[in-house]
Protein backbone atom coordinates (compact mmCIF):
# COMPACT_ATOMS: atom_id res chain seq x y z
CA UNK A 1 0.00 0.00 0.00
CA UNK A 2 1.33 3.43 -0.78
CA UNK A 3 1.85 5.76 2.13
CA UNK A 4 -1.87 7.66 2.73
CA UNK A 5 -0.53 11.27 3.20
CA UNK A 6 0.50 11.45 -0.62
CA UNK A 7 -2.34 10.05 -2.15
CA UNK A 8 -5.54 11.02 0.18
CA UNK A 9 -8.84 9.69 -1.09
CA UNK A 10 -11.79 10.65 0.44
CA UNK A 11 -13.55 7.94 2.02
CA UNK A 12 -16.84 8.74 0.16
CA UNK A 13 -16.76 8.85 -3.23
CA UNK A 14 -17.02 12.18 -4.40
CA UNK A 15 -19.58 13.19 -7.21
CA UNK A 16 -18.96 15.30 -9.52
CA UNK A 17 -21.87 17.58 -8.23
CA UNK A 18 -21.08 20.11 -5.63
CA UNK A 19 -20.23 19.63 -2.26
CA UNK A 20 -22.89 18.94 0.23
CA UNK A 21 -21.28 21.79 2.89
CA UNK A 22 -18.42 24.44 1.76
CA UNK A 23 -16.65 26.71 4.28
CA UNK A 24 -14.97 29.54 2.46
CA UNK A 25 -12.07 31.24 4.71
CA UNK A 26 -14.77 31.23 7.73
CA UNK A 27 -14.16 33.76 10.21
CA UNK A 28 -15.98 34.61 13.23
CA UNK A 29 -14.49 37.14 16.08
CA UNK A 30 -16.32 37.93 19.12
CA UNK A 31 -14.91 41.51 20.41
CA UNK A 32 -11.33 40.52 20.34
CA UNK A 33 -11.48 36.57 20.78
CA UNK A 34 -10.65 34.97 17.29
CA UNK A 35 -13.36 31.92 17.68
CA UNK A 36 -12.86 30.46 14.17
CA UNK A 37 -9.80 32.06 11.92
CA UNK A 38 -10.08 30.94 7.97
CA UNK A 39 -11.42 27.96 7.87
CA UNK A 40 -12.03 26.29 4.38
CA UNK A 41 -13.87 22.89 4.13
CA UNK A 42 -15.58 20.30 2.08
CA UNK A 43 -17.89 17.79 3.29
CA UNK A 44 -20.03 15.90 0.38
CA UNK A 45 -22.93 14.29 0.27
CA UNK A 46 -23.68 11.80 3.11
CA UNK A 47 -20.27 11.63 4.44
CA UNK A 48 -20.35 11.52 8.13
CA UNK A 49 -18.00 14.27 8.87
CA UNK A 50 -16.59 15.17 12.72
CA UNK A 51 -15.04 17.81 13.77
CA UNK A 52 -12.87 17.42 16.63
CA UNK A 53 -11.02 19.40 19.34
CA UNK A 54 -10.34 20.95 22.40
CA UNK A 55 -12.77 22.93 24.27
CA UNK A 56 -12.79 26.55 22.98
CA UNK A 57 -11.62 25.63 19.37
CA UNK A 58 -14.27 26.98 17.60
CA UNK A 59 -16.04 23.72 16.69
CA UNK A 60 -19.68 25.00 17.89
CA UNK A 61 -19.42 28.37 16.66
CA UNK A 62 -18.28 26.77 13.10
CA UNK A 63 -21.81 24.54 13.43
CA UNK A 64 -24.00 27.78 14.53
CA UNK A 65 -22.65 29.34 11.50
CA UNK A 66 -23.66 26.74 9.10
CA UNK A 67 -27.19 26.07 10.43
CA UNK A 68 -27.30 30.09 10.29
CA UNK A 69 -27.45 31.28 13.79
CA UNK A 70 -24.29 32.83 13.94
CA UNK A 71 -22.90 35.43 10.89
CA UNK A 72 -19.66 35.28 9.78
CA UNK A 73 -17.84 38.18 10.21
CA UNK A 74 -15.90 37.23 6.84
CA UNK A 75 -15.84 34.40 4.80
CA UNK A 76 -18.75 31.63 3.32
CA UNK A 77 -21.01 29.04 3.59
CA UNK A 78 -22.27 27.52 0.70
CA UNK A 79 -25.13 24.51 1.41
CA UNK A 80 -25.60 21.68 -1.48
CA UNK A 81 -23.60 24.54 -3.83
CA UNK A 82 -25.95 27.43 -2.70
CA UNK A 83 -24.22 30.85 -0.89
CA UNK A 84 -26.41 30.35 2.49
CA UNK A 85 -24.09 33.16 3.94
CA UNK A 86 -26.77 35.44 4.69
CA UNK A 87 -29.88 33.49 4.45
CA UNK A 88 -31.79 32.81 8.09
CA UNK A 89 -31.33 29.56 10.19
CA UNK A 90 -35.07 28.76 9.38
CA UNK A 91 -34.86 28.82 5.52
CA UNK A 92 -32.18 26.29 5.60
CA UNK A 93 -32.12 23.17 4.67
CA UNK A 94 -30.28 21.93 8.25
CA UNK A 95 -31.37 20.77 11.66
CA UNK A 96 -29.35 20.60 14.81
CA UNK A 97 -28.55 18.29 17.80
CA UNK A 98 -27.60 19.88 20.38
CA UNK A 99 -25.69 18.95 23.38
CA UNK A 100 -28.39 19.75 26.23
CA UNK A 101 -31.22 18.54 23.59
CA UNK A 102 -33.40 21.59 24.03
CA UNK A 103 -36.30 19.56 24.46
CA UNK A 104 -39.80 21.52 25.20
CA UNK A 105 -40.14 20.04 28.62
CA UNK A 106 -44.19 20.43 28.77
CA UNK A 107 -44.43 18.73 25.42
CA UNK A 108 -44.90 14.43 25.04
CA UNK A 109 -41.61 12.98 23.37
CA UNK A 110 -44.11 12.59 19.94
CA UNK A 111 -45.76 16.76 20.33
CA UNK A 112 -41.78 17.36 20.79
CA UNK A 113 -40.90 15.07 17.41
CA UNK A 114 -44.30 16.53 15.91
CA UNK A 115 -43.46 20.12 16.35
CA UNK A 116 -41.04 20.94 13.26
CA UNK A 117 -43.77 19.56 10.65
CA UNK A 118 -46.68 21.29 12.35
CA UNK A 119 -44.54 24.48 11.57
CA UNK A 120 -43.84 23.93 8.05
CA UNK A 121 -47.72 22.81 7.73
CA UNK A 122 -47.71 19.10 7.40
CA UNK A 123 -51.12 18.12 7.93
CA UNK A 124 -52.34 15.65 10.56
CA UNK A 125 -52.40 11.78 9.15
CA UNK A 126 -48.79 12.10 7.56
CA UNK A 127 -47.84 14.03 10.31
CA UNK A 128 -48.84 11.15 12.65
CA UNK A 129 -47.15 8.83 10.41
CA UNK A 130 -43.60 10.63 10.11
CA UNK A 131 -43.60 10.99 13.95
CA UNK A 132 -44.26 7.47 14.63
CA UNK A 133 -41.72 6.24 12.27
CA UNK A 134 -39.32 8.57 13.54
CA UNK A 135 -39.80 7.00 16.88
CA UNK A 136 -38.97 3.69 15.34
CA UNK A 137 -36.07 4.92 14.07
CA UNK A 138 -34.45 5.74 17.10
CA UNK A 139 -35.87 3.28 18.79
CA UNK A 140 -38.92 4.86 20.77
CA UNK A 141 -41.73 3.42 19.44
CA UNK A 142 -43.67 2.88 22.21
CA UNK A 143 -42.63 6.36 24.56
CA UNK A 144 -44.22 8.46 22.56
CA UNK A 145 -46.53 10.07 24.81
CA UNK A 146 -44.08 10.64 27.93
CA UNK A 147 -42.48 13.39 28.80
CA UNK A 148 -38.72 14.69 28.69
CA UNK A 149 -39.33 14.34 32.44
CA UNK A 150 -40.52 10.86 32.18
CA UNK A 151 -37.43 9.87 30.02
CA UNK A 152 -33.68 8.80 30.85
CA UNK A 153 -31.07 10.65 29.43
CA UNK A 154 -30.40 8.49 26.57
CA UNK A 155 -33.63 8.08 25.63
CA UNK A 156 -34.32 11.85 25.66
CA UNK A 157 -31.15 12.46 23.19
CA UNK A 158 -33.16 9.60 20.92
CA UNK A 159 -36.10 12.02 20.84
CA UNK A 160 -34.13 14.98 20.29
CA UNK A 161 -32.76 12.44 17.23
CA UNK A 162 -35.94 11.92 16.08
CA UNK A 163 -37.26 15.60 16.16
CA UNK A 164 -33.90 17.19 13.88
CA UNK A 165 -34.74 13.96 11.45
CA UNK A 166 -38.56 14.38 11.20
CA UNK A 167 -38.29 17.19 8.70
CA UNK A 168 -35.58 15.11 6.34
CA UNK A 169 -32.89 17.76 6.22
CA UNK A 170 -30.05 17.37 3.93
CA UNK A 171 -27.48 18.28 6.49
CA UNK A 172 -27.96 16.78 10.21
CA UNK A 173 -25.85 19.00 12.37
CA UNK A 174 -24.51 17.20 16.15
CA UNK A 175 -22.99 19.25 18.53
CA UNK A 176 -21.60 16.70 21.63
CA UNK A 177 -25.01 15.00 21.39
CA UNK A 178 -23.83 12.06 23.44
CA UNK A 179 -21.98 14.66 26.14
CA UNK A 180 -24.03 13.94 28.44
CA UNK A 181 -24.70 10.18 28.64
CA UNK A 182 -22.85 7.90 30.45
CA UNK A 183 -19.53 5.91 28.88
CA UNK A 184 -21.47 2.62 27.87
CA UNK A 185 -24.58 4.10 27.04
CA UNK A 186 -22.40 6.68 25.02
CA UNK A 187 -20.77 3.59 22.99
CA UNK A 188 -24.16 1.74 22.30
CA UNK A 189 -25.19 5.60 21.07
CA UNK A 190 -22.40 5.96 18.53
CA UNK A 191 -23.16 1.98 17.38
CA UNK A 192 -26.67 3.48 16.67
CA UNK A 193 -25.79 6.65 15.54
CA UNK A 194 -23.57 5.52 13.04
CA UNK A 195 -26.86 3.11 11.60
CA UNK A 196 -29.21 5.49 11.39
CA UNK A 197 -26.82 7.51 9.47
CA UNK A 198 -26.43 4.43 6.64
CA UNK A 199 -30.25 3.97 6.92
CA UNK A 200 -31.13 7.95 6.30
CA UNK A 201 -28.10 8.82 3.98
CA UNK A 202 -27.78 12.43 4.36
CA UNK A 203 -24.59 13.95 5.49
CA UNK A 204 -23.74 14.20 9.40
CA UNK A 205 -21.40 16.92 10.80
CA UNK A 206 -20.94 15.85 14.49
CA UNK A 207 -18.97 17.66 16.93
CA UNK A 208 -17.00 16.36 19.34
CA UNK A 209 -13.57 16.65 21.94
CA UNK A 210 -13.73 13.08 21.81
CA UNK A 211 -10.82 11.27 20.04
CA UNK A 212 -12.38 8.15 20.10
CA UNK A 213 -15.60 9.06 19.05
CA UNK A 214 -13.93 10.63 16.21
CA UNK A 215 -12.26 8.07 14.95
CA UNK A 216 -14.80 5.56 15.22
CA UNK A 217 -17.87 7.05 13.95
CA UNK A 218 -16.81 9.35 11.10
CA UNK A 219 -16.21 9.15 7.20
CA UNK A 220 -13.53 11.59 7.94
CA UNK A 221 -12.66 14.56 10.05
CA UNK A 222 -11.27 17.79 10.76
CA UNK A 223 -8.99 18.46 13.96
CA UNK A 224 -9.35 22.08 15.59
CA UNK A 225 -6.57 23.90 17.50
CA UNK A 226 -7.46 27.29 18.58
CA UNK A 227 -10.19 28.62 15.42
CA UNK A 228 -7.81 26.49 12.77
CA UNK A 229 -8.41 23.17 11.08
CA UNK A 230 -4.99 21.78 11.30
CA UNK A 231 -5.31 18.50 9.77
CA UNK A 232 -8.77 16.97 7.58
CA UNK A 233 -8.32 13.38 6.57
CA UNK A 234 -9.85 9.53 7.41
CA UNK A 235 -9.37 8.64 10.76
CA UNK A 236 -6.38 6.46 9.29
CA UNK A 237 -4.93 9.16 7.91
CA UNK A 238 -4.99 11.62 10.93
CA UNK A 239 -3.78 8.84 13.14
CA UNK A 240 -1.64 7.23 10.99
CA UNK A 241 -0.20 10.62 9.35
CA UNK A 242 -0.73 13.25 11.67
CA UNK A 243 0.74 16.99 10.18
CA UNK A 244 1.77 19.04 13.42
CA UNK A 245 2.91 18.07 16.73
CA UNK A 246 -0.74 19.54 18.39
CA UNK A 247 -2.84 16.58 15.91
CA UNK A 248 0.22 14.23 16.66
CA UNK A 249 -0.68 14.96 20.64
CA UNK A 250 -4.25 15.12 20.28
CA UNK A 251 -5.24 12.31 18.33
CA UNK A 252 -4.43 9.05 20.14
CA UNK A 253 -0.67 9.84 21.82
CA UNK A 254 2.72 10.19 20.48
CA UNK A 255 6.18 10.31 21.53
CA UNK A 256 7.86 13.81 19.94
CA UNK A 257 11.56 13.48 19.13
CA UNK A 258 12.53 17.03 18.74
CA UNK A 259 14.61 18.69 16.53
CA UNK A 260 17.46 19.14 19.02
CA UNK A 261 17.60 15.44 19.11
CA UNK A 262 17.02 14.14 15.65
CA UNK A 263 20.13 14.28 14.00
CA UNK A 264 21.45 12.22 17.07
CA UNK A 265 18.75 10.01 17.28
CA UNK A 266 17.34 9.22 14.08
CA UNK A 267 19.93 10.92 11.92
CA UNK A 268 17.79 13.56 10.25
CA UNK A 269 16.49 16.82 10.78
CA UNK A 270 13.28 18.14 11.37
CA UNK A 271 10.54 17.41 14.42
CA UNK A 272 9.37 13.51 14.43
CA UNK A 273 6.22 11.57 15.75
CA UNK A 274 6.16 7.90 16.49
CA UNK A 275 3.47 6.18 17.90
CA UNK A 276 4.01 4.03 21.23
CA UNK A 277 2.91 0.79 19.37
CA UNK A 278 5.57 1.60 17.06
CA UNK A 279 8.19 0.93 19.62
CA UNK A 280 9.72 -2.20 20.33
CA UNK A 281 11.29 -3.67 23.12
CA UNK A 282 14.78 -5.38 22.47
CA UNK A 283 15.71 -6.27 25.74
CA UNK A 284 16.50 -5.35 29.16
CA UNK A 285 18.19 -5.70 32.51
CA UNK A 286 21.04 -7.57 31.63
CA UNK A 287 20.08 -8.32 28.13
CA UNK A 288 19.76 -4.60 27.18
CA UNK A 289 24.00 -4.24 26.32
CA UNK A 290 23.54 -6.90 23.85
CA UNK A 291 20.36 -5.92 22.02
CA UNK A 292 21.17 -5.47 18.42
CA UNK A 293 18.25 -3.50 16.33
CA UNK A 294 16.92 -4.63 12.93
CA UNK A 295 18.12 -3.36 9.30
CA UNK A 296 16.11 -0.09 9.34
CA UNK A 297 15.55 0.51 12.58
CA UNK A 298 16.76 3.24 15.07
CA UNK A 299 18.25 1.85 18.64
CA UNK A 300 17.78 3.46 21.70
CA UNK A 301 19.12 2.67 25.12
CA UNK A 302 17.71 4.02 28.47
CA UNK A 303 16.11 3.21 31.37
CA UNK A 304 12.96 2.29 32.31
CA UNK A 305 11.04 4.76 34.15
CA UNK A 306 7.54 3.16 34.72
CA UNK A 307 5.85 0.37 34.22
CA UNK A 308 2.10 0.54 33.20
CA UNK A 309 0.17 -2.51 33.02
CA UNK A 310 -3.56 -2.08 31.86
CA UNK A 311 -4.62 -5.65 30.54
CA UNK A 312 -4.52 -6.38 27.07
CA UNK A 313 -1.09 -4.04 26.39
CA UNK A 314 1.54 -2.87 29.31
CA UNK A 315 2.65 0.62 28.36
CA UNK A 316 6.62 1.40 29.33
CA UNK A 317 7.90 4.75 29.76
CA UNK A 318 11.32 4.84 28.64
CA UNK A 319 14.20 7.85 30.05
CA UNK A 320 16.50 8.48 26.95
CA UNK A 321 19.11 11.16 26.76
CA UNK A 322 19.24 14.69 27.63
CA UNK A 323 19.39 17.81 24.86
CA UNK A 324 21.24 20.77 24.57
CA UNK A 325 18.55 22.12 26.69
CA UNK A 326 18.77 20.45 29.47
CA UNK A 327 15.35 18.39 29.00
CA UNK A 328 15.21 14.76 28.81
CA UNK A 329 13.82 12.85 26.39
CA UNK A 330 10.73 10.34 27.19
CA UNK A 331 9.52 8.08 25.51
CA UNK A 332 6.26 5.43 25.71
CA UNK A 333 5.83 2.45 23.95
CA UNK A 334 3.21 0.03 24.52
CA UNK A 335 3.34 -3.11 24.16
CA UNK A 336 0.58 -5.97 23.90
CA UNK A 337 0.76 -8.37 26.79
CA UNK A 338 0.59 -11.82 24.62
CA UNK A 339 3.00 -10.88 22.25
CA UNK A 340 5.63 -9.86 25.31
CA UNK A 341 4.64 -11.97 28.82
CA UNK A 342 8.46 -10.52 30.59
CA UNK A 343 7.05 -6.86 30.51
CA UNK A 344 5.84 -7.80 34.35
CA UNK A 345 9.34 -8.07 35.03
CA UNK A 346 10.72 -4.55 34.40
CA UNK A 347 11.68 -2.46 37.26
CA UNK A 348 12.38 1.27 37.45
CA UNK A 349 15.54 2.13 36.45
CA UNK A 350 16.43 -1.13 34.86
CA UNK A 351 18.30 -0.66 31.40
CA UNK A 352 16.42 -1.22 28.85
CA UNK A 353 17.16 -0.92 24.96
CA UNK A 354 14.27 -0.29 22.53
CA UNK A 355 13.86 0.49 18.41
CA UNK A 356 11.31 1.12 15.93
CA UNK A 357 11.43 1.39 12.19
CA UNK A 358 12.87 4.37 9.75
CA UNK A 359 8.96 3.87 8.26
CA UNK A 360 7.34 4.78 11.69
CA UNK A 361 8.95 8.32 12.23
CA UNK A 362 6.43 11.18 10.92
CA UNK A 363 7.90 14.42 10.04
CA UNK A 364 5.58 16.97 11.67
CA UNK A 365 5.08 20.65 10.31
CA UNK A 366 6.25 22.84 13.79
CA UNK A 367 5.11 26.30 11.69
CA UNK A 368 1.66 25.93 12.12
CA UNK A 369 0.16 29.21 11.91
CA UNK A 370 -0.99 30.91 15.51
CA UNK A 371 -4.47 32.55 15.61
CA UNK A 372 -4.47 36.34 14.10
CA UNK A 373 -6.14 38.84 16.88
CA UNK A 374 -9.22 40.57 15.77
CA UNK A 375 -8.29 43.97 15.39
CA UNK A 376 -9.33 46.14 18.40
P1 LIG B 1 -15.87 24.76 21.10
O1 LIG B 1 -17.25 24.44 20.62
O2 LIG B 1 -14.80 24.16 20.26
O3 LIG B 1 -15.68 24.46 22.55
P2 LIG B 1 -16.68 27.53 20.72
O4 LIG B 1 -16.98 27.65 19.27
O5 LIG B 1 -17.84 27.39 21.63
O6 LIG B 1 -15.64 26.34 20.94
O7 LIG B 1 -15.84 28.79 21.20
C1 LIG B 1 -14.68 29.23 20.54
C2 LIG B 1 -14.18 30.50 21.23
O8 LIG B 1 -15.11 31.56 21.02
C3 LIG B 1 -14.04 30.38 22.73
O9 LIG B 1 -12.93 31.15 23.13
C4 LIG B 1 -15.32 30.96 23.27
O10 LIG B 1 -15.15 31.48 24.55
C5 LIG B 1 -15.59 32.06 22.25
N1 LIG B 1 -17.03 32.35 22.09
C6 LIG B 1 -17.96 31.50 21.58
N2 LIG B 1 -19.17 32.08 21.54
C7 LIG B 1 -19.02 33.33 22.05
C8 LIG B 1 -19.91 34.44 22.27
N3 LIG B 1 -21.20 34.38 21.96
N4 LIG B 1 -19.37 35.56 22.80
C9 LIG B 1 -18.05 35.65 23.10
N5 LIG B 1 -17.16 34.65 22.91
C10 LIG B 1 -17.64 33.50 22.40
MG1 LIG C 1 -18.78 23.48 21.70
Amino acid sequence: MSPVSATPEPAVARAATAPQIALRGLRKTFGRVVAVDSVDLEIADGEFFAMLGPSGSGKTTVLRMIAGFERPTSGSVILGGVDQTAVPAFRRDVSTVFQDYALFPHMTAGQNVAYGLKVRGVGGAERARRVAEALEMVRLGDLGARKPGELSGGQRQRVALARALVTRPKVLLLDEPLGALDLKLREQMQLELKSIQREVGITFLFVTHDQDEALTLCDRLAVFNAGRTEQVGTPGEVYEYPATPFVAGFVGSANVIPAALAEQLVGKRGTFAIRPEKIRVLGAGAKAASARASVGEHQLTGTVGEVVYSGPTTRIVIDGPIDASGSRLQLSATVLNADAPGTSALRRGDPIAIAWHDSALRPLDTAAPAPQPAPS
